[in-house]
């Protein structure tokens, strides 16, 4: 059963707390989190692990809040990051360095220098001249990086084409068919010690097979580098788990486990997951206070105060995100047709399209579920809209984990060029 549920007087609950009462201290927009979800979804994980020689690196960007990842770092998640950025909040949530990756296409020699000097646990490399930058900066500092590089098996992961990653024409990775000239080279380079193999297919995976097919080629591959003489201690299987968002039946972690279990028996590797949706999405959702209805010809736009810039995935990726109100529909069952669509000045502004929801007015607080990943990370203040807070509920208790900022602290980091300003 959700977390997100109405009680006895038809309000929808956070845990133990209205989304009523949240809004009214907090206002709306806000992004809210359960942090028994969060634990539950970590459980699974633990649970699904035991007897593996495995370990979760949570990946940051699906929700890089630091009540979110300290979380995690508190239950014994490391970090998957792709910027410095994020690299400084999963130090700052307390999670050692060592249990730390840092994964990306394109890392500047200055955020390698960052996270060598941070002593980050191993840096997956994404084409032959990160390993000229890398053991360059490696060599400044004195110090060996242990590296993995990424290989792209070229597997179609079957979800949204902005979110695979592991085909021949995206960006991500290196070949496979390239990937032993590229150990070779690492193994020329002085200041980098290779210590395995990483992979990363794609996000909001709904079937197991890609997983099957990427894990069999790159067992393949480990096979034939260490025959090259490498040494291939870890195996780094990426994220991409995907959730429920409408009718999706995405695989339990048990049935995941078993499958990582069966490919990789026998390999002798350390495994890393690195999931970030699949354990922060369905603990969120983003409320919104309906501003006005609007009637139209064909159909009615519920006009809310959340908007593309505080949840992008529907414009983005064509997702499809269920909503709900905040107070628990009569029993007539009578609906309207309608678009729920925010106040920015964009056709692509919208949070939903052409859904029967039971009938709304000014001032009714609507739910969108499962909004915890890429969510509040990919919030921008398009419009001068401030950005959307951040609550998390944890029992009967919550806290903001991110305030809206005023008006006034965002102008204020603006600036009036000195020739613009009156004499
Ligand atoms: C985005 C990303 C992840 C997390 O993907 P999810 O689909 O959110 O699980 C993991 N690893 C890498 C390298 C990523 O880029």
């Amino acid at each position: 059963m959700s977390v997100f549920a109405y009680n006895a007087n038809g309000e929808m609950q956070a845990e133990g707390v209205a989304l009523e009462t949240i809004a009214q201290q907090v206002g709306t927009p806000f992004y809210c989190y359960s942090a028994g979800a969060l634990r539950a979804g970590w459980q699974e994980f633990a649970d699904g692990m035991k007897g593996l020689n495995a370990s979760v690196c949570y990946a940051l960007k699906a929700n890089s809040n630091l009540a979110v990842v300290k979380l995690f770092g508190d239950l014994g998640a490391g970090a998957d990051i792709v910027s410095v950025g994020e690299m400084r909040r999963a130090l700052a949530a307390g999670i050692a360095p060592r249990r730390i990756i840092f994964s990306g296409v394109g890392k500047k020699p200055s955020e390698l220098m960052a996270a060598l000097e941070a002593g980050i646990g191993q840096i997956n490399v994404e084409s032959s001249a990160e390993l000229e930058t890398l053991n360059a900066v490696a060599g400044q500092l004195g110090v060996k990086a242990a590296i993995t590089i990424r290989v792209n098996p070229d597997v179609d992961a079957g979800t949204h084409a902005k979110i695979t990653t592991g085909r021949k024409e995206n960006k991500f990775g290196v070949d496979i068919d390239l990937a032993r000239d590229a150990y070779a080279l690492a193994a020329r380079l002085p200041n980098l010690e290779v210590v395995g193999v990483a992979m990363h297919i794609g996000s909001q995976l709904i079937a197991l097979d890609p997983y099957r097919d990427a894990i069999a080629k790159v067992r393949g591959l480990i096979t034939q580098l260490r025959a090259d003489g490498h040494r291939i201690e870890r195996f780094d299987i990426g994220g991409g788990l995907g959730i429920v968002y409408a009718d999706e039946k995405p695989p339990s972690i048990a049935a995941f486990m078993q499958l990582v279990t069966k490919e990789t028996d026998g390999l002798g590797c350390a495994l890393t997951f690195e999931p970030g949706r699949r354990l922060v999405g369905e603990a969120g959702v983003l409320v919104a206070e309906v501003i006005l209805v609007k009637p139209g010809v064909s159909k009615t736009f519920v006009i809310v105060d959340a908007a593309m810039n505080d949840l992008i995935r529907p414009t983005l990726y064509e997702a499809w995100h269920d909503i709900v109100p905040a107070r628990r529909p009569r029993p007539d069952g009578a609906t309207i047709r309608c678009d729920i669509v925010g106040p920015v000045c964009e056709s692509g502004d919208y949070l939903a399209q052409n859904r029967d929801l039971p009938p709304l007015s000014a001032g009714d607080l609507v739910m969108v579920r499962s909004a915890g990943a890429y969510g509040a990370v990919m919030a921008s203040s398009y419009n001068t809209r401030p950005l959307v807070p951040e609550v998390m509920v944890d029992g009967t208790r919550f806290a903001v984990v991110r305030p809206r900022p005023s008006i006034d602290e965002m102008l204020s980091s603006e600036r009036i060029p000195p020739w613009m300003e009156p004499a």
